[in-house]
This record gives C-alpha cells, structure tokens and sequence, in this order.
C-alpha cells in the first residue's frame, strides 16, 4: 500500500458558507418549505415497493400539471435540457425534419440537438419580441410535412408566452407532432396537454415547480406512443422513453431497473406537485397573474420600459424590461445583487444587451416579492444613474 506514489496530494477542500439570494431570475427559483424537508427522506433502492409508490404520486401528480390522460409520463434524469432532448431524440429520427418555430434561445438548443441527432432542421423565426399566429406556422407545416414541430410556450429568453390552442389540430392535420418545451411556464399559466394535442412535452422542476433541477417531467400523446411503437431509430439509451417507462412503469404493471433513480430528487418532484394539487392549476395560475400584474404596476410607476410590446404576448413567469440608454445591464444585475441580495438576470441569446429577465414564479410569486423587487430595481436605476450619464 505504503509503496504507490501519490501525485496528487490531498487537496484543501473548505467549508463555504453561501449568502443565498432572493432568486427572482429566470430560474432557479427558491424551493418550497416543503421541498427543503423533502429532500432529505430516505433513500430508495431502485427496486423496491416504496419506489413504486413515489413513482406512481408523481406520476397522477405529473398527469394533473400537463391536463393530460395520457400513462406515458414520467421525468427524465437531468435538468431541462434532458427533457428537450428526450422528446425530440425519441419522436424525431435521423434523416426526418424537425420544424422548429424560432424566437428565442431554447428553439436555437433545439437545433443543436437535433442537429446532433442527424435530424434535419427548418427554421421559420419571428422577431424575439413577437409570438407566432397559426398563420404564419400553417404554410410551412404545409410545404415541409415534418415529422415534428418545436415551439416554446413560455420563453424565459425573451417573455414571451406562445399561445398553443389550435396547433396540435393544425399539426396533426399535416403528419405533424407537436413537440413543446413548457419548461417555464408549466403551472404558472394555462397548460392543456390533452385538449390543444400536444404530443411530446417536458418541463423542469426549478423554476414554477420551485424544486431542485435535476429531474424534467415529460410527457408524450398516444399519436407519439404509436411513433415510438414504429420507429426505425434508436434514440440515446439513457433518455429512451420506451425503456424509461417500464422503469416508471406507466403501464402501472412493470417494475424494472434501467438507471438508479435520485431519491432526494423523487421526494422533491413529489412534494412539488403535493404543493401544486393542494393548491390547484387555476388558483396557482391566478396567483401568478395577479402577482406579475402588481409587478407590472409597479414597474410602470417607476416609468421602466417593457421590452415585449403586446401585453397579451407578456409571460406571467418572466418579465422582461428595457434599461433607459447609457445602463449597463450586467452592472444593473450586479448592483442588485450586491445591494439588495436579490438575483435578477441580464439577457440571454436574442436578448443580451436588450433586457433585464426577472422571474416573478413559484413560491416567489407573492405581491410582497414582486414589491420588493420593484422598489430594488428602482433605487438600482437611481443609484447607477450618476455614472451612467
Ligand atoms: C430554464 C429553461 C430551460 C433549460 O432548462 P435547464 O434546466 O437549464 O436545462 C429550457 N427552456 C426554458 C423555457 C427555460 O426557461
């Protein structure tokens, strides 16, 4: 033992003491009471009866959110992106196009993905601060028959909610599946799965959910069931739903073992959707316009500019606002934080320079947070002005 050479020494590794702020970005959001007790029960083996049963809360827990009948649903081991990449690598295979409605950051990572995938891209963009009308998507539906579309509901890069009602008929109509990243929005406003034939879904457990990321709910149709039943492709083994719902067992039968699953991150996706059913979609929904509304007020009385012209395109979850000229966005976020501990953010792909992103969402979603954000970002503006002019 004695006689191996160690050429890495033991290196000093510290207690750190974070001072956490008032997370009103984009996300991560701060967690619920609740998930902080949570995410330490026990741990759970992957294959035993009590893991079944966390499973099947968070699976009725999951059908709740998404308004959806569907059995396939389930959440993916790994933040946001995990989900975006399992509904288009499990419904999309190479060679077949993927249409994908651009206007943000999240439609660009779609394209990435795909493009790693051997999926073939179009695109059809909007300027950022726009959301796209039926329209405009029905033609290229039309000329390009794809075998999905991408779109973003909420999106946190720009604050713009994408209405959805009517275009999983109009996808369907074309051959088309309707892929949608609601990883933003999902409890925070209207979301009907089932009823605008949404075939492939997924959100995100640190943002309205205010739980930890690393776990993404995604859901999938019976049109994308049947896709995944024929299709010719393999899609990544960690991310295949096919195998992951026998794990999940979304037939409410099976019990397998395909990865271990993170307990603490199980408790938490539960006690998430605990928090949402006690509370209920449309109060939470109401909660969150009525506190993004207050914002808004607020905003408006210290004559800050929104950056999305059309209030009905406005996200209840993120809100997006213009600095008067000479403002440094980065030194804006910078001074908020440092001066009063709360965590906005600065802009992000086709926003970087153009906004500041604050996210009002979650257990944030109180007059009192929205109040206090408010009046932070005006003694901000106030205080930066001096230097800026
Ligand atoms: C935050 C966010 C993502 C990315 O999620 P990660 O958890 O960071 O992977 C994707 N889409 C939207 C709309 C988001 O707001």
């Amino acid at each position: 033992m004695s006689s191996h050479n160690f050429i890495v020494a033991p290196p000093r590794i510290e207690d750190r003491e974070v001072v956490k702020p008032l997370l009103c970005g984009p996300g991560p959001c701060d967690y619920w009471p609740s998930v902080e007790k949570a995410l330490s029960k026990p741990v759970l083996s992957p294959i035993c009866e009590e893991l079944f049963k966390v499973l099947e809360d968070i699976r009725v827990g999951l059908q709740y959110a998404f308004q959806t009948r569907s059995k396939l649903v389930m959440a993916t081991s790994g933040s946001g992106h995990s989900g975006m990449e399992a509904i288009i690598s499990n419904l999309v295979g190479p060679g077949e196009t993927l249409l994908i409605a651009s206007r943000g950051i999240w439609d660009q990572r779609a394209l990435m993905i795909a493009t790693r995938y051997g999926i073939k891209t179009k695109v059809v963009s909007i300027p950022m601060d726009t959301t796209f009308s039926l329209a405009q998507l029905e033609p290229e539906l039309k000329r390009i028959r794809p075998a999905g579309l991408f779109i973003t509901h909420g999106d946190s890069s720009t604050g713009t909610l994408q209405s959805l009602e009517g275009l999983g008929d109009l996808c369907h109509k074309y051959g088309t599946l309707l892929l949608v990243d609601t990883v933003v929005s999902l409890g925070g406003v209207p979301f009907f799965m089932d009823e605008w034939g949404v075939d492939g879904v997924y959100t995100s457990t640190q943002k309205v959910f205010s739980g930890p990321a690393g776990i993404s709910p995604v859901a999938f149709s019976a049109r994308a069931e049947q896709k995944m039943n024929s299709r010719k492709h393999n899609p990544p083994f960690y991310l295949d739903a096919k195998q992951l719902a026998l794990q999940w067992s979304c037939d409410g039968v099976t019990r397998t073992y395909h990865h271990t699953l993170s307990s603490p991150l199980l408790w938490a996706l539960r006690a998430c959707l605990q928090e949402l059913v006690r509370e209920t979609l449309p109060v939470s929904w109401a909660r969150h316009a009525a506190s993004t509304a207050h914002f808004h007020k607020r905003l408006r009385e210290y004559s800050f500019e929104f950056l999305i012209p059309k209030p009905e395109d406005r996200l209840a979850t993120v809100t997006t606002v213009k600095l008067p000229k000479g403002y440094d966005y980065r030194g804006f976020v910078k001074y908020m934080r440092e001066n009063h501990n709360i965590l906005i953010f600065a802009g992000l792909g086709p926003t970087v320079d153009k906004a500041l992103r604050i996210g009002i969402m979650g257990v944030n979603s109180t007059t009192k947070v929205a109040d206090a954000v408010a009046d932070a970002m005006a003694d901000t503006l106030r205080a930066l002005k001096k230097s800026s002019l």
